[in-house]
Order: C-alpha cells, then sequence, then structure tokens
C-alpha cells in the first residue's frame, strides 16, 4: 500500500491508496495523484474581467470562467457553497484543455478564469489548459484563497498572469479554526507572488461582525501597503447572507465606505467597493 503526499495546497494530504484528500476531488489511486475533475468543469461562463474582480488587468475584456466542484476550505460564508462544498462533479462531459482554448476564443475571450471554486485543488487541470492558452495569446487568471503549496506557488508566475487573491480576515485562530487555512501561509504566498512580478489584486469580502472592525481592515491594510505596494488593488465586497450564515445581515454600505476610508488612511491608492 504505497501513502503518497499531495503537494498541490499547503495542507499536504497524506493519502493511502485510494483516499481522497481535504478537497474532495484528489486522489491516491495506485501510488499516483489523480485529479478527479480533471476535465469535468461544473460552471463555464463568460464574465467581464471585472466581475472576477480585476479592474487593472484587460479592463472592459471578457473572461472565460470556469470552476469545477470541491474545495480545500470550510468557509461558513461562501457564497459559492453550492460547488465548493461538494465532491459530486459532473462526468458527463469531458472538456479536454483544446476544447476550452477553442470555447474561449470562438467567445472572443481575452482570457482564462480558473474561478468560482478555489482553482488550486484542480492545478494539474489549469496548468495544461494554461500553456495553450499562452501559445494562442490568452492570459490566464486564478482566483483563490492563497493556500497554494510552496511549489505551487513557485510555479505558479509561470502559466498565470493575474491572481485575484483573498485575505479573508486578519485572526489567525478564525482562520485555522472556521476556514481551515493559515492566515501566515497565504500572507507568504501573497507576498511571493507579488514579488514574482505577476498581476496581483487583493478582496475581502466584509462581513458585519466578523472582520469590519476598526482593527482589522487597518491591519489588512498596513500588510498590502508594507508587502504587496500602495498600489495593489484591493476590492472591499459585500457580503449577503449564504451557506451556513444565513443570519448574518447584509453589509450596509456604511461598513464598507468606512472600511475605504481606513484604507485611504493607510495610503492604499486603488481601494474599489464591490457587490454594492
Ligand atoms: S489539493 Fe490540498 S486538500 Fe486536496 S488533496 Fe491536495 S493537499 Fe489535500
Amino acid at each position: 500500500m504505497s501513502k503518497i503526499i499531495c503537494k498541490i495546497c499547503s495542507h499536504y494530504c497524506t493519502l493511502k491508496e485510494g483516499q481522497i484528500g481535504f478537497c474532495g476531488v484528489n486522489k491516491n489511486v495506485d501510488g499516483k495523484l489523480v485529479c478527479l475533475v480533471y476535465g469535468y468543469p461544473n460552471a463555464i461562463q463568460i464574465d467581464p474581467i471585472e466581475k472576477k474582480p480585476l479592474y487593472n488587468f484587460l479592463p472592459h475584456t471578457n473572461t472565460f470562467s470556469i470552476g469545477t466542484v470541491g474545495c480545500n476550505f470550510r468557509c461558513p460564508f461562501c457564497q459559492n457553497y453550492t460547488l465548493s462544498q461538494t465532491s459530486n462533479y459532473q462526468k458527463k462531459e469531458y472538456f479536454e484543455p483544446e476544447k476550452i482554448i477553442s470555447l474561449a476564443l470562438y467567445y472572443k475571450c481575452k482570457s482564462i478564469s480558473y474561478t468560482y471554486n478555489e482553482p488550486t485543488i484542480f492545478y494539474p487541470y489549469i496548468k495544461d489548459i494554461a500553456k495553450l492558452a499562452h501559445k494562442k495569446g490568452l492570459k490566464n487568471i486564478m482566483v483563490s484563497n492563497g493556500f497554494m503549496s510552496k511549489e505551487v506557488t513557485k510555479e505558479i508566475p509561470n502559466y498565470i498572469d493575474a491572481v485575484n487573491l483573498d485575505i479573508k480576515c486578519f485572526n489567525k485562530e478564525y482562520y485555522k479554526k472556521n476556514l481551515k487555512g493559515d492566515l501566515d501561509i497565504i500572507l507568504e504566498n501573497a507576498a511571493n507572488l507579488k514579488k514574482s512580478g505577476l498581476h496581483l489584486e487583493i478582496t475581502t469580502l466584509v462581513i458585519p461582525d466578523l472582520n469590519d472592525s476598526y482593527e482589522e481592515i487597518q491591519n489588512i491594510a498596513k500588510f498590502i501597503k508594507s508587502n504587496l505596494g500602495t498600489d495593489t488593488p484591493w476590492h472591499l465586497s459585500a457580503f449577503h447572507p449564504d451557506y451556513k450564515m444565513l443570519s448574518t445581515p447584509n453589509t450596509p454600505v456604511k461598513s464598507l465606505k468606512k472600511a475605504y476610508k481606513i484604507a485611504k488612511e493607510v495610503g492604499l491608492d486603488n481601494v474599489y467597493l464591490g457587490n454594492i
């Protein structure tokens, strides 16, 4: 029985023969790691790039967006939980990388976005699509929680041109206990991705009483300023009740405006309010 360690994300799951990892989609099959959702996206859509959100990369263009099922996080406020918190993937239609490229070109998109659920978990699929995309002049975008492994973080700039990365809060315990991630790893990955020269934008879903305190917003802003640069775009998005947080109200516009003011006081140049 050969055990393997999956090195796709920072969970580094040890998988026994036949075992599937925490994300629900990577499996040890005969001692080899198999990404079960390779070729089986559950969501395909053409979106304006601003919807990712990316505001300072290929503006006013459409991006061919794909996502699968599964996630390496367990956020109780997930706004896409029907995809992320299931491992039940569609097996009816296989989309080989070539097919994704020809659809993206057919619909006159300028880029392909790996989005909706956490794309890191289907990285083997991304890599194959991204290589072909570059040959055809298409850019590649990841919309990610930033919890990729060290190895994948190092590789990403070879294939990916822009990343929108979430900093969900600035509370280490909350990240560990409730989201099943690690704030320090995410901050380190964000800094390394920025250093690599790819285009980076940050998103924070502002949730009432969870991460909207003056201190927490200020801490995120300070991190961006010191480690990513004042020109790094920061999207402050409004939460709406979803998944396990149905009794939490929508983010009031005044909270977003307060967060915007704090970000400006800290000295960030490009701050945007979203979902309002
Ligand atoms: S992608 Fe992450 S969660 Fe999934 S099996 Fe690999 S290490 Fe585990």
